[in-house]
C-alpha cells in the first residue's frame, strides 16, 4: 500500500503531468529496505517550506524512501534524449529517477525528484539503483555549488539502505531527494525532434513556466519557432554564465552530455564531478573520460557544441539555420564577459582592461606550471601584501610567482584604491573551502559506517565556503601529498 503524505499542508502539484503522455511513465519507486534518514537539509527544506520537525516525521523518510506518495500525485519517470560523448544515444529518460511532484511556494515552484528509487520504463539496462557513495557525492556537491552561489539543483534528504547494489564491488543502495523548478534538460528537446506537437507541446510548457519573456506580451499567440529562437538565446544566456562560475571555481563536470545540461542553466546530474586542486588546465576529472572531451578547458566550448544539439532540435518547429544560429551567436562573448568580470573580481582588480589578458595568461601559465592549488591561489592572493610568503608557499618554484607578483602589483597601483576594501572584497568572492575529492571520500566512508557526522561537517563549510571557521581548518587544505587520489568515474 502506498501511503498518501501531505507534509503539513504544503501546495502540492504536478505540472509535468499536463503534457501530453509520451513525455513520461507513471511508475512507482522502488521502496527501500530498511531505510534510514543519515542526512536532512534544513537549508533546501526552507526552500519549500518545512521546516526541521518536518524533517524528523516518519512521513518524510517515507517521501525520501520511495514507500510514500507526495499528495496523492503518481509519481512519474520522464522520457529524453541524448547525445552522449558527442554521439547521438537515442533515447535515455528517468532510468532511475521519479519525479514525485511540485511544490507552490511564494518564491515559486519546486520539483522533488528522488534518484536512485528504482528501475522505471527508461532503464535500459540498469538497476534503477544508485550507491551511497554517489549519492553522498551528488548530495554535498549540490549545496557545494549552492553555498558558492553557482545555479544547481539542491539535495533535500539522503537516505540509505541495507539493498546491496554490484557495481565493481558490492556495494549498498541509497536515493537522494532533489529539488530543482524543473528537470527539463536538453535531451528532453533531442527527444523530440521529429515530433512537431509534442515539441510545440515542450515550447509552450517551458516558456510559460520558465522563459515568460519569450511570448509576445500583446498581439495573440507568438509564432512558435520565434518563441523558439528567444528561448534558445535565453537558454544560451544561462548557459553562458554558468560556465564562468564553473571555471572560475575549478569545477569539472564531468559528464557534459546534452541528457545532463538544464534548460534552466543549473548544474544538473552530479556523477564523477571534481573541484580541481592541483590546478591543470586540461585536467579530466572522470576517469572513464579517456579522451577529455570534459576536460576543464573545454568546458566551455562543449557548452556551446551542446547548445547547436539543443538549436538543432527546434528545426522541427520551422526555425531557420541562420534564425537558430543567431540565437547563439552571443554565446561566447557572453561566456567572455561573465567570465573575465568574474574573474577580475577574484583577483581584485576594478574592470577587466583590454591588456589584462597578459596578467590573466601569467596567472594560469603559472598555476599551471606549478600545479599549484586552485583555490588557495585566488584565496592567499586576497592577503598577499600581509603575507606574500602564504602565497608564495603553494609555488615549488617561487621565481616565476614572485616575477607574476611584480607584474599584478604594478597593475593595482596603476588602479589605486583602498587595498584593505580590495582585500575584503576578494575573500567575498574567492572560497576558502571547496568540496574536495578527498573531503567527499572521508564523508563517503564515514556514511558507508552509518555515520553522517562528516557530511554534516563538511555543509557546515561549504554553505558559506568565503568565511573561515575555526576548528575546520582542514578543510581548507589540498590532500596530503602521497594521500591516495580517489578515482571518479561514470560508476554510480
Ligand atoms: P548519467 O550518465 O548518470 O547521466 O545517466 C545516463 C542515462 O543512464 C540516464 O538515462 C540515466 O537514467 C541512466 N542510468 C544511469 N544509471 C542507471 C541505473 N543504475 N539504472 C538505470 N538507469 C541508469
Ligand atoms: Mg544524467
Amino acid at each position: 500500500m502506498v501511503e498518501s503524505i501531505s507534509l503539513a499542508g504544503l501546495r502540492t502539484g504536478c505540472s509535468f503531468a499536463t503534457l501530453p503522455r509520451g513525455f513520461y511513465a507513471q511508475v512507482d519507486p522502488r521502496p527501500l529496505r530498511e531505510p534510514r534518514l543519515l542526512h536532512a537539509n534544513p537549508d533546501a527544506a526552507a526552500l519549500i517550506g518545512l521546516d526541521a520537525a518536518a524533517l524528523r516525521s516518519p512521513d518524510f523518510l517515507a517521501l525520501c524512501a520511495g514507500s510514500g506518495r507526495l499528495a496523492d500525485i503518481p509519481p512519474l519517470a520522464t522520457a529524453y534524449s541524448g547525445h552522449q560523448f558527442g554521439v547521438w544515444a537515442g533515447q535515455l529518460g528517468d532510468g532511475r529517477a521519479h519525479l514525485l511532484g511540485d511544490v507552490q511556494t511564494p518564491a515559486g515552484v519546486w520539483e522533488i525528484q528522488l534518484k536512485g528509487s528504482g528501475r522505471t520504463p527508461y532503464s535500459r539496462m540498469g538497476d534503477g539503483w544508485a550507491v551511497l557513495r554517489s549519492s553522498v557525492r551528488e548530495y554535498l556537491a549540490s549545496e557545494a555549488m549552492a553555498g558558492l552561489g553557482i545555479p544547481t539543483t539542491r539535495a533535500l534528504a539522503l537516505v540509505a539502505s541495507s539493498d546491496p547494489v554490484v557495481r565493481e564491488t558490492v556495494e549498498t543502495a541509497a536515493v537522494v531527494t532533489r529539488l530543482a523548478p524543473s528537470f527539463v534538460r536538453f535531451g528532453h528537446f533531442e527527444h523530440w525532434s521529429h515530433s512537431h506537437h509534442e515539441q510545440q507541446a515542450l515550447l509552450d510548457y517551458v516558456v510559460e513556466h520558465w522563459y515568460p519573456d519569450c511570448r509576445d506580451r500583446v498581439g495573440g499567440e507568438t509564432d512558435p519557432s520565434t518563441m523558439a529562437c528567444r528561448m534558445l538565446a535565453a537558454v544560451a544566456r544561462r548557459t553562458a554564465r554558468l560556465m564562468a562560475q564553473w571555471q572560475l571555481v575549478g569545477f569539472c563536470h564531468g559528464v557534459m552530455n546534452t541528457d545532463n545540461m538544464s534548460i534552466l542553466g543549473l548544474t544538473l546530474d552530479y556523477g564523477p564531478y571534481g573541484f580541481m586542486d592541483a590546478f591543470q588546465a586540461d585536467h579530466i576529472c572522470n576517469h572513464s573520460d579517456t579522451a577529455g572531451r570534459y576536460a576543464w578547458n573545454a568546458q566551455p566550448a562543449v557548452a556551446r557544441w551542446n547548445l547547436y544539439r539543443l538549436a538543432g532540435s527546434l528545426r522541427v518547429l520551422g526555425c531557420e539555420v541562420p534564425a537558430l544560429e543567431s540565437s547563439l551567436a552571443s554565446f561566447e562573448a557572453d561566456f567572455l564577459a561573465a567570465y573575465r568580470d568574474g574573474l577580475a573580481r577574484k583577483l581584485g582588480l576594478d574592470a577587466w582592461r583590454a591588456d589584462d589578458a597578459e596578467l590573466e595568461e601569467g596567472w594560469w601559465g603559472l598555476l599551471h606550471a606549478q600545479r599549484a592549488d586552485f583555490t588557495l591561489a585566488f584565496r592567499r592572493l586576497a592577503d598577499v601584501d600581509r603575507d606574500a610568503d602564504a602565497w608564495l608557499a603553494l609555488f615549488a618554484d617561487p621565481e616565476p610567482a614572485r616575477a607574476w607578483l611584480d607584474r599584478y602589483r604594478v597593475r593595482l597601483a596603476e588602479q589605486g584604491g583602498d587595498a584593505d576594501a580590495r582585500r575584503i572584497a576578494m575573500r567575498q568572492v574567492n572560497p576558502v573551502y571547496v568540496l574536495r575529492n578527498h573531503l567527499a571520500q572521508r564523508a563517503i566512508e564515514a556514511a558507508q559506517q552509518g555515520d553522517a557526522t562528516e557530511i554534516d561537517r563538511l555543509l557546515t563549510v561549504l554553505r558559506d565556503p568565503y568565511t573561515e571557521r575555526p576548528g575546520f581548518e582542514c578543510y581548507a587544505c589540498p590532500p596530503a601529498a602521497g594521500e591516495p587520489v580517489v578515482p571518479v568515474s561514470c560508476s554510480s
